[in-house]
């Protein structure tokens, strides 16, 4: 999966139609699926359950011992007792036998304790059977009977070998029916099978035994807390035998975006399939209705019963039933299509390969493609009809993308065709379904009119790591989700490599350096979390899909590339990718396979290991003294709440350190020195002027040159070229991040910029315009509006000249057209120099053309923000977002109205989306990132989210990619105590689950940090500026 704003600097994406009823999403309407969340006896989750077992053992052994002390203990009183001729026990009297009698009744029962019950652990409750444990805390079922399993985590007493799915969708009931038989083998033998299920109404279950002749009716048992069923065999399941479950079941489709959910549009082109059909309570209008799945991570359950833990892989053959009229696609080629009723046809599919549940996924719609094979596979772009024309660019780059992943991998592509579908309203950006990739229109249609070469790099971008997918996650997956970087870290470290190797005039580079330096801002909060973290509930598991998982996983392996040089790297990864096939691996596995290849010469698994298993990175600073340079790490942490790190080795890096001089700083000359001790000393062979740590910023870690900045100022002013654009934008990062850390002067930082007057390339430019507005924004929302005025005055005297050179055209590199789209657009949302006037100029000629004129791509989105402005441009372009068919332009278009000042417009524009009739939902967290931006909307947004805090979790899964945005974006302008506490109270008051959540954690660390910001260099600022 990719999530739409990760790779955007602002999202995109729209739909809306001409009446606003396309999208039926009365939230009154939309059903609560019961999603899993905390065991209902003892709140254990498995962890916990395992602490709380190692609590009972170590509790066992002193109780142990203290029994222990207490028989020995009797058993030398006794003794002495017997020993001693003379006591009245020779002739003993009737009250000392009863004492003699009770003790020895206490002594017998104490020894039958002890070794009658020889596994009984003593624990601080008393004692239990360790087996039995479980039963005690066993939930209860739907029906009041005891649920037989009280785990997050299915049992692992039986396996799924084979799905065969029926589904019958009816997309004018909205609802569908499914039956499903499920092939499982048994490896202990045990009396249930627990599976799960989530929001499905089940009729009837049955067990057949492997012949298939003693079909046997089957209770089965419901624990909606954990997404759990629990079939009951009548007769004990026998190890080694397999037999089949089967389940009929009904549901709903969905209103989220999760499941088997439902889409709504209106059908411009295909008169002879209009119908009317009510999606809109208000009225009624003519529209197409289209279902899609989307079951990453955990939504397979509420589409069909199963065993929903990647790492139960399993074949499925599906049968769809449909209308005739309408297609169906799914993982597999079709086989064949059967007429079942009138009206309505079975599409039966293939059956699959050996995968997980999370990548199963059909469509039913009206759709169109086109297609073209290579190397025996037949690639489709499938959209709907009206949008067919924009699928070319993405048939090309898909076909591309796939030929070169065969040959980097060694390792074909194994099915018969690939298909690509446009789904007109999807959360993320795109999922990587194996054979059924389904894309956000934005993320797959191409408009040569309307889309920007920003919007071409998108595309090419989401293609190149869904396709990597194939590959990492569907072919090798990993075992559990708290190695979701295995998957995405990949997906999108190869999606890098891929598109320099294919398209290198997109300069894809300098959009991962930008991805990176977010990552680390985020992993410098203590809200961060190790790569590779443990996870249980379903919140937690929704949240490891976040920059780390992605970012930071891909900025590690491409530091582990240029470490072990990029053939190594690549053997490596063919011989993990050839060794777990079709099945499962954890982070381990991986580097076991790189040190296959280093074969002793180095030790990737120690290495990697102080990167995965921490949070956070480390610190490099830097003090030369003539040829001789100290080094010296720590862990870089915005200091909210400090650590003790310099106690706890385990924040040791072992890092890869490069580095060029001013004797000869092309690539060819770098050096490279393994940093795995506190500090040390490298001895360069002869002075030099200069050095640069951190080559083209291809290591995850911070240098701080301490005195040497000073030497780097000046180059750059001198001869800023020395370096690489991507060396100069990491050295803007990297002193303004030790600013924010005090480690730094932010007047070193200022003056290290001022070169940038000079500068052409994007990278650089982007940096300081991101510090600097960054900066700019605090301010303003602060209240220190002169202070704001200044800073902004400083951007201008930086990259007035620049903005005053850009041409209003399409012309150019790609480089240099995103160069324009970025500048233009800062200029007119901030009206600097003449950005306003021209853009007006064109908006009202496109205005006067009724929307018929073409404007240039790369500066539409600067031309709209020009004319949102006012209250009639701000209404035309509304009007044009409901009639165009380019989601390219409409994505434009929604982006620009949210930038309007006028409060009441803002508050239609985030409750509409929401809604999802007029705009669609998917785009409701690209607008609240740009409403929180301004100061007028920076409060409004806080207040949406706080106003609508239920609708919205009940939309988006707590935890999911969007309600992260939507957190932190709403909350990262504050700067202040009050909206602090604010912030604190208001998650406080709502469920555990959402205070818990570590978006919420990040976006108070961020408040925080800003506070201590601005406390920090505030007064530094009215002097420098
Ligand atoms: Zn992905």
């Amino acid at each position: 999966m990719i999530e739409n704003s990760m790779f955007e600097e602002e999202p995109d994406v729209v739909d809306l139609a001409k009446e606003p009823c396309l999208h039926p999403l009365d939230p009154d309407e939309v059903e609560y699926e019961p999603r899993s969340s905390r065991l209902l006896v003892r709140g254990l989750g498995e962890n916990e359950m395992d602490d709380d077992e190692e609590d009972y053992e170590s509790s066992a052994k002193l109780l142990g011992m203290s029994f222990m002390n207490r028989s020995s203990g009797l058993r030398n009183n006794m003794s002495v007792y017997r020993q001693n001729p003379n006591e009245s026990c020779l002739v003993p009297s009737t009250r000392t036998m009863v004492v003699c009698t009770v003790i020895l009744v206490i002594a017998v029962s104490l020894i039958m304790a002890i070794y009658l019950l020889p596994k009984c652990i003593f624990t601080k409750e008393g004692c239990y059977k360790k087996n039995y444990t479980m039963e005690l805390i066993y939930p209860l079922a739907t029906n009041g009977k005891l649920f037989p399993w009280s785990k997050i985590r299915l049992p692992p007493d039986v396996v799924p070998l084979h799905y065969d799915l029926v589904l019958q969708p009816n997309l004018t009931t909205l609802k569908f029916a499914g039956s499903v038989n499920i092939v499982v083998n048994v490896i202990q033998v045990t009396w249930k099978i627990v599976l799960h299920s989530s929001g499905l109404n089940i009729m009837k279950a049955t067990i057949t035994s492997a012949g298939g002749q003693q079909t046997k009716p089957a209770e089965f048992l419901e624990y909606p807390l954990h997404d759990q069923i629990a079939i009951m065999a009548p007769e004990a399941l026998l190890v080694g035998q397999n037999y089949t479950v089967n389940i009929e079941y009904s549901s709903n489709l969905s209103d989220t975006y999760y499941g088997f959910y439902k889409i709504s549009y209106k059908d411009e082109n295909s008169e002879q399939r209009k119908r009317m059909c009510k999606c809109s309570q208000r009225k009624k209008v003519i529209c197409q209705w289209f279902a899609a799945t989307q079951f990453e991570p955990l939504a397979a359950r509420s589409a069909f019963p199963c065993f929903d833990e990647p790492a139960f892989k399993a074949t499925f053959l599906i049968k769809i039933k449909r209308d005739e009229k309408l297609s169906t696609l799914s993982n597999m080629p079709k086989k064949a299509t059967t007429p079942v009723t009138n009206g309505i046809v079975q599409d039966e599919f293939f059956v699959s390969l050996k995968m997980s549940t999370y990548l199963v996924a059909f469509v039913v719609a009206d759709l169109k493609n086109i297609s073209r094979e290579t190397n025996g596979s037949l690639v489709s772009i499938y959209a709907i009809p009206q949008h067919l024309n924009q699928v070319g660019y993405a048939l090309n780059t898909a076909v591309k993308l796939l030929e070169f992943y065969q040959k980097y991998f060694l390792i074909n592509y194994p099915l018969e065709k690939l298909d690509l579908v446009a789904i007109p309203d999807f959360q993320s950006g795109a999922m990587e379904n194996w054979g059924l990739i389904t894309f956000r229109e934005t993320a797959l249609l191409f408009d040569s009119n309307t889309s920007s070469a920003r919007d071409k790099k998108l595309i090419t971008a989401v293609i190149a790591h869904e396709l990597a997918h194939q590959w990492f996650g569907n072919l090798v997956t990993m075992e559990w989700w708290n190695d979701l970087w295995l998957n995405e870290g990949f997906a999108t470290f190869m999606e890098y490599v891929a598109m320099e190797e294919i398209f290198p005039e997109l300069h894809s580079d300098e959009d991962f350096l930008n991805l990176i330096f977010k990552a680390m801002m985020k992993d410098s909060l203590n809200s961060s979390h190790p790569v590779s973290s443990a996870v249980q509930s379903s919140e937690q598991i929704e949240e490891m899909f976040d920059a780390l998982s992605y970012i930071k996983g891909a900025s590690l392996l491409l530091m582990l590339k240029h470490y072990l040089t990029k053939d190594v790297f690549q053997a490596g990864i063919e011989v993990y990718l050839h060794n777990h096939n079709y099945g499962s691996a954890q982070s381990d596995d991986l580097w076991d396979s790189m040190n296959e290849v280093t074969n002793g010469t180095l030790d990737v698994k120690k290495l990697m290991k102080t990167w995965i298993q921490h949070k956070g990175f480390p610190l490099v600073t830097i003090v030369r003294k003539r040829n001789v340079i100290s080094l010296q790490q720590e862990k870089f942490l915005y200091h909210m709440e400090p650590e003790n790190w310099t106690s706890d080795t385990s924040y040791l890096w072992h890092i890869p350190l490069t580095y060029i001089t001013s004797n000869c700083n092309f690539t060819h000359c770098t050096s490279a020195y393994l940093l795995d001790q506190k500090s040390a000393v490298i001895e360069l062979p002869e002075e030099v002027e200069w050095i640069k740590f951190n080559v083209d910023m291809n290591g995850y870690y911070i240098v701080h040159y301490a005195e040497d900045w000073k030497t780097l100022i000046d180059l750059l002013k001198k001869n800023h070229t020395a370096l690489s654009p991507k060396d100069r934008a990491n050295l803007i990062n990297n002193i303004f991040s030790l600013a924010g850390l005090g480690k730094e002067s932010l007047e070193k930082a200022f003056e290290l910029i001022d070169y940038v007057n000079k500068e052409s390339s994007t990278s650089p430019l982007t940096q300081a315009l991101f510090q600097l507005s960054h900066i700019y924004s605090l301010l303003e929302k602060k209240g220190e509006q002169q202070l704001a005025v200044r800073v902004m005055h400083r951007i201008e005297h930086l990259l007035g000249d620049k903005i005053d050179q850009q041409h209003w055209t399409d012309d150019g590199t790609l480089s240099e057209r995103e160069l324009r789209s970025m500048l233009l657009a800062f200029a007119c949302t901030h009206d600097m120099r003449n950005c306003r006037t021209t853009a007006n100029e064109m908006f009202k000629k496109w205005m006067k053309s009724n929307g018929t004129m073409s404007l240039p791509s790369d500066v539409m989105k600067a031309i709209f923000i020009a004319g949102a402005k006012s209250s009639d441009g701000w209404e035309f372009l509304l009007k044009m977002y409901s009639s165009s068919v380019s989601e390219a332009e409409k994505s434009k278009m929604i982006e620009a109205l949210s930038t309007t000042e006028d409060v009441r417009k803002l508050i239609w524009l985030m409750q509409n989306s929401l809604e999802g009739e007029v705009i669609r939902a998917q785009e409701l967290s690209h607008i609240v990132s740009t409403v929180s931006q301004s100061l007028t909307g920076h409060l409004l947004a806080w207040d949406f989210v706080k106003e609508n805090w239920e609708k919205l979790t009940r939309k988006f899964h707590l935890g999911s990619y969007t309600i992260q945005n939507i957190i932190t974006l709403s909350t990262s302008q504050f700067a202040t105590k009050t909206h602090l506490l604010e912030v604190k109270s208001f998650f406080e008051a709502k469920s555990e689950e959402s205070s818990q959540l570590r978006c919420v954690k990040e976006a108070i660390d961020t408040i925080q940090l800003n506070i201590q910001w601005m406390e920090r260099n505030l007064a530094k600022l009215q002097e420098l500026l």
